[in-house]
């Protein structure tokens, strides 16, 4: 493999490059966080919408995330859903009551 930042070739699995210093995973890290963002991001859009997705893409992201800012999106995306879901209840217990009254 070659370093990232001055492209001189250094061993494989090397975690700085010996002649620049240069870190060879802070791109992947940067990467990989980006993309696992999106579960957490998916939850909020559902969960606001109301939508099941909401519940699903939350539970994916608990499953998944091992960082802190990531599951509290997820959990926001849940609590967003759930009191969209109490609010869906209470909507269909009071027309229930409606067509019994
Ligand atoms: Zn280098």
């Amino acid at each position: 493999m070659f370093c990232k930042s001055c492209g001189r070739e250094i061993a494989e699995g090397t975690q700085f490059c010996p002649y620049c210093g240069a870190s060879q995973n802070s791109a992947n890290n940067v990467a990989t966080t980006q993309e696992s963002k999106v579960w957490g991001i998916l939850s909020l859009i559902f969960g606001i919408l109301g939508g099941w997705l909401g519940l699903v893409f939350g539970i994916i992201g608990l499953c998944t995330y091992k960082d802190k800012e990531n599951k509290l999106m997820c959990k926001v995306g849940i609590g967003v859903f759930a009191f969209w879901a109490i609010i869906y209840l209470l909507i269909l217990i009071s027309s229930f009551s409606l067509v019994n009254g």
